[in-house]
């Protein structure tokens, strides 16, 4: 089989585990899949490191400080290097590789602090070096197990991208170029070891594809090159019918549909990229979950619409820390235009919107963000009436989650919202909101932050989630 792999996070901890990462990917090799592709993302916790101390850098303006810190990047890196690879020779070339590309950070960090200022497209830039840094650590310690492998960054996979900083997509010739890059390599038996999460304009500067990227890249690999599978490897079990820390009875879904994927992933389950399933929808390519602790157990399988689907609701997932705001037109616009205002502006403080519903009659509309950007919403809201009086009141409440019940043929099954909000019911639960029918797919609603818990509990177990 032609394989994309992808590993990160917990998978690149430490160099023990990336040791046992490059012994798995030797064996699945010698199992007869000679065409591989790695992709990898940061070591555990470096991108965060990145991403903090940037802006702190920029901040204080202190050069010691970046110095300081590019130390620390550097010692762990060659820390996790010497406990990887084992041949002494290749430790040497990888050292000097960190010792280069820490020079690079290094830089951009004292200017940084000597502008004062941090720009998207530096703090690209800087928090690439997670995957710049972790590539060549796998890439060694492969070579060092007597894999031909070989590192490239983003932009030498072909992962060309347009310029938005922080949220990159790829352009449309960025397909043809990946299979330029990567194909060759197999063809000529190499491993290619992908920087995931980083991609570069055309004109070379580097981007990113958002947090969690790496699965993206990973995709969008396959897609280009026609992978067989793709398999992302993680130390969970695979996708779960809800999340065994609020749910002890969660179980492993094996079988899960594309949209399902997605509908789980926008909706705050952190087990892939939001646009990683886009690449490979069209083109089938199955994506495997994978238990690094298992590896030989299936993990999930992502891939198309069943012609029958034996159960309507597979999963539940919960954004804990939402807010919902109520904005009152002042009646001098339709509801419409009220909408379009709030909406362009909070698009331009970057707020993310979870859920929206309108009640035209009363000229309110309730929308329901991300916890943490609720100030940003709420300046982006003050803003719509610089130019007259659009909004009459708004008001807001931060002690709320929404839930999100996933499953293929939702809202078109009769009778399953009734379910839903009987099970709900029964447990006495009020519901601030709720959002039916924007997509087939997913059945969402808001209630009190201390209610979510018992009501994710109550619909996993009246439609038996988790029992195949
Ligand atoms: N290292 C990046 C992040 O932490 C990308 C990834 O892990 O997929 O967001
Ligand atoms: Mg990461």
């Amino acid at each position: 089989m032609r394989l994309v792999m992808k590993f990160g996070g917990v998978a690149v901890a430490n160099g023990k585990k990336i040791n046992a990462v490059a012994d798995l990917i030797k064996r699945i090799r010698e199992e007869g899949n000679k065409e591989l592709v790695v992709v990898t993302s940061a070591l555990f916790k470096v991108t965060d490191m990145l991403h903090e101390n940037a802006i702190k850098i920029a901040k204080e303006g202190e050069i010691e400080h970046a110095k300081e810190f590019v130390a620390q990047i550097r010692e762990i890196h060659v820390r996790v290097a010497a406990e990887a690879i084992a041949d002494e020779q290749i430790l040497d070339e990888v050292n000097a590789e960190l010792k280069d590309r820490t020079g690079d950070l290094e830089k951009v960090m004292i200017g940084i602090s000597l502008l004062g200022e941090l720009s998207a497209r530096s703090y690209d830039y800087i928090v690439s070096f997670g995957e710049r840094l972790a590539a060549p650590i796998v890439t060694g310690t492969l070579r060092s197990k007597g894999i031909d492998a070989v590192h490239l960054s983003g932009g030498e996979a072909g992962i060309i991208t347009n310029e938005e900083h922080g949220n990159a997509q790829p352009v449309p010739g960025a397909e043809d170029a990946i299979r330029a890059r990567i194909i060759p390599l197999l063809t000529h038996g190499k491993v290619p070891v992908v920087t995931g999460y980083i991609g570069e304009t055309e004109k070379g500067i580097t981007t990113t594809l958002g947090r969690g990227g790496s699965d993206y890249t990973a995709t969008l690999i396959g897609a280009a090159i026609n992978a067989d599978e793709i398999w992302l490897w993680k130390e969970t079990e695979g996708i779960m019918s809800a999340d065994p820390k609020i749910i002890s009875e969660a179980k492993k879904i094996p079988y899960i549909s594309y949209r399902e994927a997605m509908e789980l992933s926008y909706f705050g389950a952190s087990i892939l990229h939001p646009r990683a399933i886009e690449p490979v929808m069209d083109k089938n390519i199955p994506i495997r979950v994978k238990n690094l602790l298992k590896p030989d157990d299936e993990g999930t399988l992502i891939g198309k619409e069943p012609e029958h689907t034996e159960k309507v609701a597979k999963a539940i997932t919960l954004i804990e820390n939402t807010s919902i705001i109520n904005i009152a037109g002042s009646g001098m616009k339709s509801i419409s235009e009220v909408a379009a205002q709030v909406f362009i502006a909070l698009a331009a403080e970057n707020v993310d919107v979870i859920m929206i519903s309108q009640g035209s009659s009363e000229r309110t509309i309730s929308i329901v963000i991300d916890g943490s950007q609720l100030n940003r919403a709420i300046d982006a809201i003050k803003k719509v009436n610089s130019s007259g009086t659009i909004i009459r009141d708004f008001t807001s409440n931060s002690n709320v989650s929404a839930v999100g019940v996933v499953g293929a043929g939702m809202a078109g099954t009769p009778g399953v919202a009734g379910k839903v909000f009987s099970a709900l019911g029964n447990e006495g639960i009020s519901i601030r909101m709720i959002s039916q029918g924007s997509s087939e797919y997913n059945i969402s609603f808001v209630v009190r932050r201390e209610d979510a818990y018992r009501a994710a509990r109550a619909i996993h177990e009246m439609f038996e989630m988790g029992n195949e």
